[in-house]
């Protein structure tokens, strides 16, 4: 029961399908565990392509849950989220040109697990100020170690002051919905993504536990 839970839409945003070539979730599988996590909707980001995402839009089955359409675009320096983006970002461009195509596209461009050592990142370096961001990561539930990562990523959010975000970074079905973020909006994508740039998006989440990113391992090997 989650009777005290706060208000607002519960939504990963941060999910890759089986169009990440490192992910091997369905879309059948993004459905219906999103479900069983109680999630309201779900951000697709796959590395440098919308097309599940746009395959999953208006698939049979998806009606309820809120699909908003994301990339993660492999830049010059590291990730970068593309939250509302229908058309390709080309990847290898440097970050700050990604985060103008992202904007031109009608998107947010977040940061993603912003210090993760074992991941491609920005940082958390001054010159991620002059980026033109919308939004950082604070929760990302594959950042190791978490609690840490987590600690230095919300910080960097406050030093630049903006909005925080959150999302699992699932590239399993069983992770989705580890990390989240809860929005008092009406459940529409425009509306979800201009609360996330006012700073309306609360983060929640939790680490992705060590059997699952196991399994992770040993289905890719
Ligand atoms: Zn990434
Ligand atoms: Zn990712």
């Amino acid at each position: 029961m989650e009777t005290d839970r706060p208000k607002g839409l519960k939504i990963d945003l941060h999910v890759h399908t089986c169009y990440s070539g490192d992910s091997l979730t369905t879309l059948r599988e993004l459905i219906a565990y999103s479900r069983m996590r109680g999630l309201d909707g779900v951000a697709v980001t796959d590395h440098d392509t919308v097309e599940g995402a746009l395959n999953l839009l208006g698939r049979a089955g998806v009606e309820g849950l809120i699909i908003i359409p994301g990339i993660e675009v492999s830049t010059s320096m590291g990730h970068v989220l593309g939250l509302n983006i229908t058309t390709p970002i080309p990847k290898g461009l440097d970050p700050a040109e990604t985060v103008e195509r992202i904007h031109e596209a009608g998107g947010i461009a977040v940061e993603p697990h912003p210090p993760a050592p074992f991941k491609s990142s920005l940082g958390t370096g001054d010159y991620v100020s002059q980026l033109g961001l919308d939004a950082i990561e604070v929760i990302n539930s594959s950042m190791v170690p978490f609690s840490l990562m987590s600690l230095l990523s919300r910080r960097l959010a406050e030093r630049l002051n903006l909005p925080q975000t959150a999302g699992s970074d699932s590239h399993l079905p069983e992770a989705i919905g580890l990390a989240y973020i809860l929005i008092d909006v009406d459940p529409d994508v425009e509306e979800i993504i201009e609360g996330i740039r006012r700073g309306k998006a609360v983060p929640y989440g939790k680490p992705i536990p060590w059997g699952l990113r196991l399994k992770k391992i040993i289905r890719r090997g």
